[in-house]
């Protein structure tokens, strides 16, 4: 038997967790009993209604604070290559000056 390959990244060495399949090279996690059809099902879309994915860059649409600082994301800042994740702050991304932050897609628009 063999595990499908990796929807992100297409590695081959995918393994099972439970009742989830795993990606060791991009981290990807995603069912394995819905499989493609919970990928496609889950939709991030932006304050405009536009739908984001992996790679897309974006501007923050409202000043936002970093946790843990006193750093504001202006509006206005651009962030390139996106990349989604599961949870309520939807988007995981670097930030010129910040390093890697999250952000909620509500907040952000697609360039
Ligand atoms: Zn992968």
């Amino acid at each position: 038997m063999s595990l499908p390959n990796c929807p992100k990244c297409s590695s081959e060495y995918t393994y099972e967790d439970r009742d989830l399949l795993v990606c060791p090279e991009c981290g990807h996690e995603w069912s394995a009993s819905g499989g493609a059809e919970d990928e496609e099902g889950r939709v991030v879309k932006d304050a405009n209604g536009n739908i984001l994915k992996d790679g897309d860059s974006i501007t923050v649409i409202k000043d936002l604070k970093v946790k843990g600082s006193s750093s504001v994301i202006k509006i206005g800042t651009k962030v390139k290559n996106i990349r989604l994740i599961d949870g309520d702050h939807d988007i995981d991304c670097k930030i010129d000056g910040f390093g890697a932050m999250k952000l909620k897609s509500e907040f952000v628009k697609k360039i």
